[in-house]
């Protein structure tokens, strides 16, 4: 009998009828003799709604009571889902991370998983229930809820596979696989049957939504079997593998893009050393995390020094920027917080060079113009205009050949 960790997405579980539709598909597979875990999302666009809720009560509000608050969102679908269950003749039980011992460290909004005891819900399987349990969320050494970032259901999912030391971690969503962009901005998009730990890693971590970048991060490190697949129909969905020697690997996995982004830039900085802990010190006191970062050459003894940060950290940084540059005698700082990181991602560039200088010829001939360029081993990233994102990401999957092919 094999063991099947099911994660449903907010969408999966957006409505009474949806959640209806994941007990019945829940059941069906329980049916065939298999143990099921089940991690659930709010309703989506409930995790939204509370956070809105949130802030008309205080500007910046306190953690520890946002994550009392965004945790309900979640409770309210194992709830529901157990209901559901319940109601087809599926025996369930629902857990909040606290009940199913999610141990996490005090960050309170961005906690991490440290642990789970998972005797409670082993004892529920081995009565014949599927257990039901919330996802985002765990508690702290004191007892206090936490919540684990924005799409942190999935990493309660491998979490959990991995404690279970699951067969599956299996990723339900609105899309049927991971594709070569996202579907929503190339609909020339392709499913892909399997990609590297890797090169996933990368795509999430540049912006790629559909896993969250720690899930990926914890597949890896305990070798959780990892698959996306659509909760509507029915399909292999998406593999996430190791790199296998003899595999053929494709030059270009994806593209990933992230529109949270902002860049600031200090001119006229006095060329000595140690600019660059003066100028990022502050930045990163204020607890605000830095992306790209540009140099430029020296020119009369003063540079520019260009980096970016997270849109919501825009105004913030740039505060912090005013009075650095009066401490420092530079010119002056500037932004600009309409701009977008488009990222080529594949390990197979790293067996090939020009990959980069086609890019940017590409984006050359449509008039594009990049802002900044950051490279490593398995990508190439580019910061542009806001205005270009959707005619950039659609250009380069058609210039590396993903699209798919007519009649496909
Ligand atoms: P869920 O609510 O199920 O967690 P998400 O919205 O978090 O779903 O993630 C699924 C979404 O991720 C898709 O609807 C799609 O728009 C987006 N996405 C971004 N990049 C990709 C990609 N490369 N492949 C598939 N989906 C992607
Ligand atoms: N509900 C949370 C969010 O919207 C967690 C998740 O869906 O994974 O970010
Ligand atoms: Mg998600």
């Amino acid at each position: 009998m094999a063991l099947y960790v099911h994660k449903y997405g907010g969408t999966s579980v957006g409505t009474v009828e949806r959640i209806k539709y994941v007990a019945d598909k829940i059941n069906q597979a329980r049916k065939q003799g298999d143990d099921i875990v089940v991690v659930v999302s709010a309703m989506s666009g409930e995790t939204d709604r509370l956070l809105g809720l949130a802030r008309e009560m205080q500007r910046q509000p306190n953690p520890r009571e946002l994550d009392v608050l965004l945790s309900t969102g979640e409770q309210v679908t194992i709830a529901l889902l157990c209901m559901a269950l319940e109601a087809e003749g599926c025996p369930a039980s629902s857990y909040t991370g606290a009940q199913a011992r999610i141990l996490t460290d005090a960050a309170h909004t961005k906690a991490r998983i440290l642990d789970i005891d998972t005797s409670r819900v082993r004892r529920d399987l081995e009565q014949g229930k599927v257990v039901v349990v919330a996802g985002f969320q765990g508690v702290n050494e004191e007892g206090d809820i936490t919540t684990l970032g924005r799409g942190g259901s999935d990493t309660t999912a491998v979490a959990l596979a991995a404690a279970l030391k699951a067969d599956e971690c299996r990723i339900y969503t609105d899309v049927d696989g991971v594709y070569t962009t996202d579907p929503r901005v190339e609909p020339k998009a392709r499913r892909l049957d399997r990609i590297t730990f890797e090169e996933m890693l990368e795509m999430a971590s540049l912006g790629s939504k559909v896993l969250q970048i720690r899930a990926v991060e914890f597949a890896g490190k305990y070798n959780v079997p990892l698959r996306v697949l659509s909760t509507f129909d029915d399909g292999p969905g998406t593999l996430i593998t190791y790199e296998e020697e003899e595999m053929e690997q494709a030059l270009i996995s994806g593209i990933a893009f992230n529109r949270d982004e902002a860049k600031l830039t200090v001119e006229g900085v006095p060329d000595h050393p140690g600019i660059a802990a003066s100028i990022l010190g502050p930045i990163a006191d204020a607890n605000i995390e830095v992306d790209m970062i540009v140099q430029n050459v020296a020119e009369n003894d003063t540079t520019d020094f260009t980096f970016t940060v997270h849109r919501n950290d825009y105004a913030r940084a740039l505060e912090i920027l005013q009075g650095v540059c009066r401490d420092l005698g530079a010119n002056q700082v500037t932004g600009d917080d309409h701009i977008v990181k488009v990222s080529m991602v594949g390990v197979g560039m790293r067996s090939h060079a020009g990959i980069a200088s086609k890019m940017f010829r590409a984006l050359a001939e449509e008039g594009i113009n990049i802002r900044m360029i950051s490279t490593s081993e398995i990508k190439v990233s580019v910061v542009l205009d806001e205005k270009y994102l959707e005619l950039a990401v659609r250009t380069l999957h058609e210039t590396f050949g993903l699209d798919t092919p007519p009649g496909a």
